[in-house]
């Protein structure tokens, strides 16, 4: 009731075409939502062969209309997409509730300097919404980036694992000790850097780390 009220004074848009929704639940219109329904990727919560990372899912391909979304939403301050690209995560965690419970949300971090050219941080915008939406604390400012590094995605992929080597930190392991952690990066790519992060959360004793990613790169980058 309140809700569809608000929605008369706030009109809710497609994030696509910005077509006015009847709902405000919805994220895209019907035609929209049929070409993002192209894109989702692991429907299912998967156990994950990567080293300190237990469970890992993204919720989409790092393609077309996804792929231009997120970029508007990193680089573009359409910071009104989180939303939409939230969602997503937040549902498949409703919809695996066995596996997926943790006790805390964390964001992979950006360092000082990016965080001034940009203003934000994309994961942590995208980690908050999950968790006022999941009712699931989020742990700000305890896992670090102490490095400034090259962007994943101007390098190689060989260059990329030395390139996220010690670059993060958690500065009061205690938080973190005996906890299970679902863990937010925008896009996984080679998988570096929500890797480095979960064996520097591992090593603080985090008992259980859940990686999820709004998309997966699969390297064709097909429109
Ligand atoms: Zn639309």
């Amino acid at each position: 009731m309140f809700l569809n009220a608000l929605n008369i004074i706030f009109p809710n848009k497609c994030v696509i075409c910005g077509k006015i929704l009847d709902s405000v639940n919805d994220y895209a219109c019907k035609n929209c939502q049929k070409n993002i329904q192209y894109y989702v990727c692991d429907t299912e919560v998967k156990k994950a062969d990567i080293q300190y990372i237990d469970l890992i899912f993204s919720s989409y391909y790092y393609r077309g209309i996804i792929r231009k979304l997120i970029l508007d939403f990193k680089f573009k301050n359409q910071k009104y997409l989180c939303r939409f690209l939230a969602s997503a995560i937040a549902k498949a965690m409703k919809n695996f509730t066995n596996e997926t419970t943790v006790d805390y949300i964390v964001y992979v971090p950006i360092s000082f300097r990016r965080y001034m050219e940009r203003g934000y941080n994309q994961s942590y915008l995208i980690a908050k919404t999950i968790s006022s939406e999941l009712h699931i604390p989020i742990i700000k400012y305890n896992l670090i980036k102490i490095k400034h590094n090259k962007r994943q995605s101007e390098l190689g992929i060989k260059m990329r694992n030395a390139n996220t080597k010690g670059v993060y930190k958690v500065l009061n392991s205690k938080r973190f000790n005996n906890k299970s952690i679902l863990l937010i990066d925008d896009i996984f790519t080679t998988g570096n850097t929500v890797m480095e992060c979960s064996r520097v959360l591992k090593h603080s004793g985090a008992t259980k780390i859940i990686v999820a990613t709004v998309a997966k790169a699969d390297g064709i980058f097909k429109n």
